[in-house]
């Protein structure tokens, strides 16, 4: 047995013991072992969330829900045991989204996400999430976006360019930093005027220098966003995953049907259509592969979610 296979046994039956959460490979198995997708929005149908997990050879994912969806959680992890962790949302411009996201923690959501409003990054509304995550010590998963995909979208906890005063403010705070203007920030000419820049990554991004510098940040590989980062200068890519081992997680925050590009994979995001008709999460996960070993893979798709969220590995 190589180490890295006993360290993966070990690590799994840690996970089992803590949480319930088992490491089982998925119907087929793609990727060489079990794989974790932190970024998952709940389906409706119980069947519905492991159509998805099969079709790209997931094994475990971390379901996204609005606040109020414990029993919806519980039907899913009881249908499929060992499968799938949460983390609860709720609206934080109204003033029960503490009350709210404090149920969901005690009824086992493992932190708050994806929390993504029409607010300012270091203004009061997510201020006050900053520090409950703190206190009920969990993560908080942040969507940062400053161009609007649609003319009526809107932008979501922007000023992130300001992000490191928070960061400083709130050193007990776990963050995840994921979208657009946190990936697009990887490259230091970024000057918020589009919502997926394209081309070679100019060394010294402020997202690359918060990654290094504060332990409290993580970074989420989800959506074109992530996939994009990743994809646009293959040597930049490969310091990178390395460079911030310990930090970045897989997740795909896909939307098509099967695992396989079904259904309208990119939500009708024009900006996005490099990936439309394809799965985010097939298409990381091989990008991934391409640019690490395999002990790292293991732990941008694995471990590093585990610790994140405290159930071993
Ligand atoms: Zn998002
Ligand atoms: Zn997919």
């Amino acid at each position: 047995m190589t180490s890295s296979r006993r360290g993966f046994l070990q690590a799994a039956a840690v996970s089992a013991a803590l949480s319930g959460l088992k490491a089982q490979t998925a119907r087929e198995d793609l990727w060489g072992g079990p794989v974790l997708d932190l970024h998952f929005h709940m389906r409706r149908e119980p069947e519905a969330n492991v159509a998805h997990l099969d079709g790209c050879g997931v094994s475990n994912a971390n379901l996204l829900t609005r606040s109020g969806a414990a029993e919806q959680v519980r039907a899913v992890q009881a249908k499929y045991p060992g499968r799938f962790v949460w983390f609860a949302s709720a609206d934080i411009t109204q003033p029960d989204a503490g009350k709210l996201l404090t149920q969901a923690v005690r009824d086992g959501a493992g932190g708050f996400g994806e929390i993504k409003f029409h607010v300012e990054a270091d203004g009061p509304e997510l201020r006050r999430m900053y520090a409950l995550a703190a206190e009920l010590d969990v993560p908080i998963l942040v969507h940062f976006q400053e161009v609007p995909h649609t003319p009526t979208e809107g932008v979501f906890s922007t000023g992130f360019k300001r992000f490191e005063t928070i960061l400083k403010a709130y050193p007990k705070t776990r963050f995840v930093g994921h979208a657009d203007a946190f990936w697009a920030n990887i490259s230091a000419d970024y000057s918020n005027d589009v919502a997926y820049p394209a081309g070679r990554i100019k060394r010294g991004g402020l997202t690359d220098r918060l990654l290094s510098d504060y332990p409290n940040l993580f970074g989420d590989l989800s959506a074109n966003s992530g996939n994009n980062a990743l994809s646009r200068d293959p040597e930049f890519t490969t310091g990178f995953l390395v460079r911030h081992r310990d930090k970045l997680i897989f997740g795909s925050d896909c939307a098509c049907t099967d695992g396989n590009g079904g259904g309208i994979s990119q939500a009708n995001n024009p900006g996005a259509s490099r990936l439309a008709g394809k799965c985010v999460a097939r298409e990381t996960l091989a990008l991934l592969k391409k640019s690490t070993t395999p002990a790292l893979f293991r732990q941008l798709t694995w471990q590093n979610s585990h610790k994140l969220l405290r159930i071993g590995a």
